[in-house]
């Protein structure tokens, strides 16, 4: 099983460059699709649920045409958009039921099991006769990926799914995903490097439009080892340090600026060499595109 995309770009009418020339190989199991706000995550995974079109290039699963056979896709496709809406008043049970029913599944007993099988996955089973409206933010998640779910889907789309979620509701989430990932491709989408460290064996950053980089996380972590240096700084000198160095993040630690620089060599003498995180590749794969020494 394996997704390709090739060559995808797309232009939005007022101009914006969703997506430049976007090459990506995406295999069973879960993908993480890193970006900041904007960078395009949502337009290249509205693409690959046939809900949007592309203005070049090509996506094909298993020798399916993505942006041709629609109809084929949408037959083995779950997706959980990043603005999920659900009928307040309605239950979780109800709500699912009826999903399931716009999904084709017509056999009402053969419904009703796979509605209480994936209410019981996703641990809202004791909830079920609550209504959608009293649910916190992660059992509507939960929920969604149960939606998400119904035909047993072979590509699973979640669009930013951890935004706004307590650590707790965070873990129980991507612990249900990570279950997924061993039976389908899972592409999901955050703006959260922890997401992607903590749980995606392949990834891509995507920024302004354009893969920065794909690969494995620890393949991306590795070929910044001996480049990342800490320094502990006064604020008021931050902005000199950035004229000067390839400064990638910045941190408030008991009032003082806690910076990484990229560097290949000790940037002065007051630098420690430490070991790269995905955090770090993250911010010197952006800052490369942004920096002030660029
Ligand atoms: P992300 O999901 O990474 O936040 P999006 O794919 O939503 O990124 O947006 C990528 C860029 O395209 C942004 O600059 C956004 O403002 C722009 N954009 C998204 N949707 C539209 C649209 N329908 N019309 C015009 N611009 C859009």
């Amino acid at each position: 099983m394996e997704l390709t995309i090739s060559n995808l770009s797309k232009t939005y009418a007022n101009g914006t460059q969703a997506m430049i020339n976007i090459n990506l190989n995406i295999p069973a199991g879960m993908f993480g699709l890193l970006g900041p706000n904007g960078a395009g995550k949502s337009t290249l995974m509205r693409t690959i649920a046939t809900l949007q079109e592309a203005d070049h290039g090509s996506i094909v699963m298993d020798g399916l045409d993505v942006l041709k056979e629609k109809d084929e896709v949408r037959k083995v496709l779950g997706y959980l958009p990043q603005d999920f809406g659900v009928y307040p008043k309605e239950s979780a049970i109800n709500m699912l039921n009826h999903f399931a029913v716009l999904k084709g599944i017509t056999n009402s007993s053969t419904r009703k099991e796979i509605v209480s099988g994936l209410l019981q996955f996703v641990n809202l089973y004791e909830d079920r006769n609550k209504k959608l409206g009293s649910f916190s933010g992660g059992m509507k998640q939960r929920f969604g990926i149960a939606q998400a779910l119904l035909g047993n889907p072979k590509l699973i789309i979640v669009d930013e799914p951890t935004a706004g979620l307590d650590p707790a509701e965070r873990n129980r989430f991507l612990n249900l995903l990570s279950e997924i990932g061993e039976k389908s491709i899972v592409i999901l989408s955050t703006h959260i490097v922890d997401d992607v460290t903590d749980l995606c064996p392949n990834m891509a950053i995507i920024f302004k439009g354009e893969v920065l980089l794909s690969g494995k996380p620890m393949d991306a972590i590795r070929t910044f080892e001996n480049k990342i240096w800490e320094k502990s700084i006064e604020k008021d000198t931050l902005e000199s340090y950035q004229n000067q160095y390839h400064v990638i993040s910045f941190k408030s630690v008991a009032g003082k600026s806690n910076i990484h620089v990229l560097s290949n060599t000790a940037p002065d003498e007051g630098f420690t060499m430490i070991a790269p995180t995905l955090e770090d590749v993250y911010f010197a794969e952006i800052t490369k595109k942004t920096s002030k020494l660029n």
